[in-house]
């Protein structure tokens, strides 16, 4: 089998029509800013928070202008600053660990699993450490949340849930996003919606979504919001809470909310393609593939296999000659953080303990983007790709000394 792959591993869908058109009509009105209303007419930015509230279930929802900026904004309501301690995965992204530094806080870092989830044990040994943990659904992989909520709560220990790979995903019928004081979600380019940049908060606690209104940006038009506590929420709050803007503007809110209406027909075809990719790979020899619950209901818009405990040069060889054949492959085991891979070690402004655990899983992690301008067909050349190459580098390099 020698057919390569042609496809663009970054290249997204374009923006729905309807997306389009929404768009057009804010550039041709002009008022962008989300306080910028004519008459009653209601801000797209506000109609985007009343619908992914709603959505998701949430009492309230606010619009922002990142993921990192959601995340850092449930900390400062939760009142996380200069000097804390915060939970969070060692496997996940560099806005996460960005998001604690940026308010003075210093994340604790706890383990991952083979399944690519956090560590319920190494957490549970760890939640003395800090009043928060900033729980990242890295790549979608969902832990076991009824767990996870029980153990936090008998700890008081608050959870903030970074959702940037789980908008639209749940855990035994519940939103990811919906067990913590936050959800977090992420609106760039590569996530599950796409408006350049952007991200959403959602919450059921009053008092803590209307200090993040506030920090948000807010000057004193918070009754403008629709999916927002009543302005008698505010009447302490808006002296006490600093203005730190990042709001999201009407011309991202017009492109997404096309989008979130999608949201379920988009999934459905993302994991389509994961169940390709899956199936073509599950015979791999020297691989292993995480385990994925039942009750986890995810959205694979990308694709993790593990090649544990194999030499480094190894996996460059594999990823080598995936390379050679059109498929782009990312590493987590690489000695220096590279796109969008990075681990607890890269962020050096921490000073995090050594993990063997989490070295050797992370050492093992093979990462790839799945858009959804592959088809499924595409998805099975990537598939018998990958198995040729990861075959050949294991006959040739590992089966003979095991
Ligand atoms: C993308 C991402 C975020 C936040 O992203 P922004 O680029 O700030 O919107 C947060 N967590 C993870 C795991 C991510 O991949």
């Amino acid at each position: 089998m020698t057919e390569n792959f042609s496809g663009d591993f970054t290249q997204q869908e374009p923006i729905p029509q309807a997306g389009i058109d929404a768009a057009l009509a804010v550039l041709q009105h002009g008022r962008l800013h989300r306080y910028n209303t004519a008459g009653d007419e209601i801000a797209e930015t506000a109609l985007l928070e009343e619908e992914f509230a709603a959505q998701t279930g949430a009492r309230f929802c606010l619009a922002v202008a990142s993921g990192g900026y959601a995340m850092t904004t449930a900390l400062r309501a939760c009142g996380i600053g200069h000097g804390d301690t915060v939970l969070t995965n060692a496997f996940t992204l560099a806005p996460v660990p960005g998001a604690i530094a940026a308010v003075g806080a210093t994340p604790i870092f706890v383990d991952v699993t083979e399944d690519l989830v956090i560590d319920l044990d190494n957490l549970k040994s760890k939640l003395d450490q800090a009043s928060v943990l900033l729980l990242s659904h890295m790549r979608g992989h969902i832990c076991d949340m009824d767990a996870l909520m029980a153990m936090c709560d008998a700890a008081n220990v608050t959870v903030i849930e970074d959702c940037a790979h789980t908008m639209g995903a749940h855990w035994n019928g519940t939103p990811s996003g919906r067990f913590g004081k936050f959800g977090c979600y992420s609106c760039q380019t590569y996530k599950h919606v796409n408006s350049g940049e952007g991200g959403l908060l959602i919450s059921d606690d009053a008092d803590l979504m209307a200090r993040a209104i506030m920090l948000s940006g807010s000057y004193m038009l918070f009754e403008r919001h629709r999916a927002a506590p009543s302005a008698e929420t505010f009447a302490q709050i808006k002296y006490e809470t600093p203005n730190i803007s990042g709001r999201m503007d009407n011309l991202r809110a017009a492109i997404l909310r096309p989008q979130l209406a999608d949201l379920a027909t988009q999934s459905d075809r993302w994991n389509a393609r994961y169940r390709v990719l899956e199936q073509g790979l599950r015979e791999t020899p020297g691989m292993s593939l995480p385990n994925r619950p039942a009750r986890e209901g995810f959205v694979a818009s990308s694709f993790q296999f593990l090649l544990l405990d194999w030499p480094s040069q190894a996996v460059q060889d594999v990823l080598l000659r995936c390379q050679k054949r059109g498929v782009e492959l990312k590493w987590f085991g690489g000695a220096e953080p590279a796109g969008f891979t990075s681990r607890y070690d890269s962020w050096r402004y921490v000073d995090a303990a050594p993990m063997p655990k989490s070295d050797r899983i992370l050492a093992g992690i093979i990462d790839m983007r799945l858009p959804l301008t592959f088809s499924e067909d595409d998805c099975a050349l990537i598939a018998a790709i990958i198995q040729a190459e990861v075959s050949a580098v294991w006959q040739s390099t590992i089966s003979p000394k095991t």
